[in-house]
């Protein structure tokens, strides 16, 4: 069985499913907008990059070899504004979020990205591109910068479906000096006080869509195979992208496959840092461990917007730990010389399990179903040692390497660890006092928090269930 035999993924671009190809034999690149360093990332973020970086880990799964690229925005008016508010210099507190954008993947167990690479070490990249754009004519300089002319690129608007009448109305970075109000920068020109460069168009700082293509053109060509990012980057920064680089290159498609992910909202709306309803990534790693908060992630087809709340937070741990305790318990079986009775029953479940997992990637990397299929092989293993102790050889290879693929391409962590364990064990105290103040047993349950916090460890009782914070103490 190949698993890639059958890969389908949803287009953007074509509006389509279509059979994935990479333009170049086994090799896939790959692109997806990363984030701009000014604070911390939240759940929305994470949203993104667990799901590429399942992307990415089902396809080497697969057998390709994959390059997978994350850039971060380092050069934007947002950090700017920021690090002036707290007296910093720009690329400082660029640097500083940037680290702990990096710790919160590395937490997250998102290890798939190849290269970070920042906006602020290809001016040299976007010096050319621009040159190159108004040499073509495709853009035009003005007093306050460059700005790239929508209506010499006849297939603008076409990845978010927009007409040309809608787009030259839309006005985006107001100015009177542009030709048409959806022109977009190139490059800004800046007041010589602010963080920027020289450039032959006065000092300034780029344009956030060029950053892009300056990256992805150095390191996978005029061409490459895949570019993701959330749904609400289409217009205009994807737009933007494929302008500049068709422009510049004359090569079409600039991107085969487009790849969107919906949103994360809160009640229904947006989660955002200007909307202020946001958590961070941080906040739930303070509650949850990574396979919770992947597995929260990733119970919802990633196209559809999905709904934030802690009780879905609180759902996905439990289904966490469930797998957690079936990999533990497939550990801990004897392994013995000829197959146990019932062990022909948990192998078949098993293949079924892998086949329907490996069909739920392959359908447009329906994560649902590959769910469904983890915590069939979970229980599974769960009902077999509940009754057996013992298993072969063979029964145990089978098993166990089903259990740890489907753990791989979902980022789950399934090998024991004593932080785990520590929360299991927090898990289960504050399971048994719930219990008991729903007995009215209220000194005991007080004794327990008392316990507890003499440990570092802060119960918060909630209206929709008690949660901890484990305060270090060294
Ligand atoms: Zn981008």
């Amino acid at each position: 069985m190949t698993a890639f035999a059958g890969l389908q993924i949803y287009n953007t671009r074509t509006r389509k499913i279509e059979v994935f190809k990479p333009l170049t034999g086994k090799r896939v690149f790959m692109f997806v907008c990363g984030p701009t360093v000014y604070d911390f990332s939240h759940v929305g973020h994470a949203r993104v990059f667990i799901f590429f970086d399942t992307v990415a880990k089902w396809l080497k799964f697969s057998g390709y070899s994959v390059f997978y690229i994350v850039n971060i925005t380092d050069v934007d008016d947002k950090i700017v504004n920021r690090a002036s508010e707290e007296g910093a210099h720009p690329l400082e507190l660029a640097r500083r979020y940037e680290r702990y954008f990096i710790e919160d993947m590395l937490r997250l167990n998102v290890t798939a990205p190849n290269l970070y690479p920042r906006a602020s070490d290809y001016l040299k990249e976007i010096f050319e591109q621009i040159e190159g754009l108004l040499s073509k004519g495709y853009a035009y300089v003005t007093p306050s910068g460059v700005y790239f002319d929508i209506t010499k690129f006849e297939d603008y608007g076409k990845l978010s479906g927009r007409r040309p009448e809608e787009l030259r109305v839309h006005r985006i970075e107001p100015d009177p000096n542009k030709r048409n109000p959806g022109d977009f920068a190139l490059w800004r020109v800046r007041p010589q006080n602010e963080f920027g460069w020289e450039s032959p168009w006065g000092y300034g700082r780029p344009g956030w869509h060029i950053e892009d293509t300056a990256i992805t053109i150095k390191h996978f060509g005029a061409q490459y195979d895949i570019h993701g990012g959330a749904v609400e980057l289409i217009f205009p920064h994807h737009e933007a992208e494929i302008a500049q680089a068709e422009s510049l290159t004359g090569v079409k498609p600039f991107v085969n496959y487009w790849m969107h992910v919906g949103l994360l909202t809160v009640d229904g709306v947006k989660m955002s840092k200007s909307l202020g309803n946001y958590v961070t990534i941080r906040d739930v790693l303070k509650r949850y461990n990574s396979n919770a908060v992947r597995l929260f992630i990733l119970q919802n087809y990633y196209r559809r917007p999905m709904d934030f709340s802690w009780e879905a937070l609180d759902s996905a741990a439990r289904a966490a730990s469930r797998v957690e305790t079936a990999a533990l318990r497939l550990k801990q079986l004897d392994i013995v010389d000829s197959k146990v009775e019932g062990e022909a029953a948990l192998t078949k479940e098993a293949e079924e399990a892998w086949d329907g997992f490996v069909e739920g990637m392959n359908n447009d990397f329906n994560t649902p179903v590959a769910l469904s299929n983890l915590y069939r092989l979970s229980s599974a293993i769960n009902d077999y040692t509940n009754r057996e102790s013992r298993i072969s050889l063979e029964g145990m290879n089978r098993v166990s390497s089903l259990l740890n693929n489907m753990a791989y391409v979902l980022g789950l962590r399934l090998e024991e660890d004593e932080g785990r364990l520590a929360q299991d064990l927090i898990r289960l105290i504050v399971d048994v006092r719930a219990v008991l103040r729903s007995r009215k047993l209220w000194d005991l349950a007080d004794r327990i928090r008392e316990e507890l916090k003499s440990l570092g460890i802060e119960l918060q009782d909630t209206p929709t269930g008690t949660r901890w914070i484990i305060r270090n103490k060294k």
